[in-house]
């Protein structure tokens, strides 16, 4: 069951940023940042509907090399990286961006949709797709309020994390200047809505895979069916998330 309430829009909201619709490149960007450390079937079906719900021409993965506001990714870049393309490969509206990943210096997300920005034009519109749990930390992120002026935030459920209620006064703030009720405000404006995804939710998560595989051959078992079969495989074949590994 979704923890959103759909309903709940500001249809009153002015036009995020104010741009002339005709010169708005229609071809919106999907970006879908994450550790995928692995990458599962929770963000494969976000992508999915995403590209399924909404307006968008595709979807920019974009694993974090060191994320700047959290505890560092278990599996190497490499790794994770090749985990990825096992889970994408194939599908003519992803593409994956390695940017972050090949970053030395910890990555946040200001700074990779500023370099989007840079490359792409004022114009393009660009959608950052978050789960809810991300959606809540949001006021953690560094500079997260200039995010709204580089892109359109789209939130998703996540089973376990309840919007309703629960959001911290400033992200309230933003969520009732900017919620929109119809998903052509991604197309009709660069940047600066709040768009509200329903989608079936997936209960998984990164750290509960890694939690179960290390656990040894059991915990394998259980993994089944939470990852794409290419991905397993590839943990299996590398040995990642073992017993002597940090799972958490
Ligand atoms: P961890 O458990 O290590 O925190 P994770 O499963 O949350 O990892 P991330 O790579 O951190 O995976 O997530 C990338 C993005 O995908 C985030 O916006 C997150 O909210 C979203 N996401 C991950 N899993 C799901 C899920 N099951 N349903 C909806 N969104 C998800």
């Amino acid at each position: 069951m979704s923890d959103f309430k759909l309903n709940a829009v500001n249809q009153s909201s002015p036009k995020p940023n104010g741009v002339n619709l005709n010169a708005v490149n229609r071809n919106v960007i999907g970006i879908l940042g994450g550790t995928f450390d692995p990458v599962h079937l929770g963000h494969v079906a976000l992508a999915e509907a995403a590209l399924a719900q909404l307006p968008l021409a595709e979807v920019l993965w974009m694993p974090s090399g060191s994320p700047g506001h959290r505890a560092s990714p278990v599996a190497s870049a490499h790794d994770r990286l090749a985990m990825l393309r096992l889970a994408t490969e194939g599908h003519p509206r992803y593409r994956i961006d390695a940017a972050e990943l090949e970053s030395s210096e910890p990555t946040y997300t200001v700074h990779t949709l500023t370099r989007l920005r840079a490359q792409l034009g004022k114009a393009q519109p660009l959608v950052l797709l978050l789960g809810a749990d991300s959606f809540l930390s949001l006021p953690t992120w560094l500079r997260w309020r200039e995010l709204f002026d580089l892109a359109h935030i789209v939130v998703v459920a996540r089973p376990g994390t309840v919007l309703e209620g629960t959001l911290p006064a400033p992200l309230a703030a933003e969520w009732s200047r900017r919620l929109h009720d119809s998903t052509s405000a991604l197309r009709a404006t660069p940047a600066g809505a709040i768009i509200v995804q329903p989608i079936t939710p997936h209960d998984v998560s990164a750290s509960a895979i890694r939690a179960a595989l290390a656990r040894g051959a059991a915990g394998a078992a259980a993994v089944r069916g939470l990852l794409p079969p290419a991905v397993l495989a590839y943990i299996e074949r590398n040995r990642l998330y073992q017993p002597h590994t940090d799972a958490t």
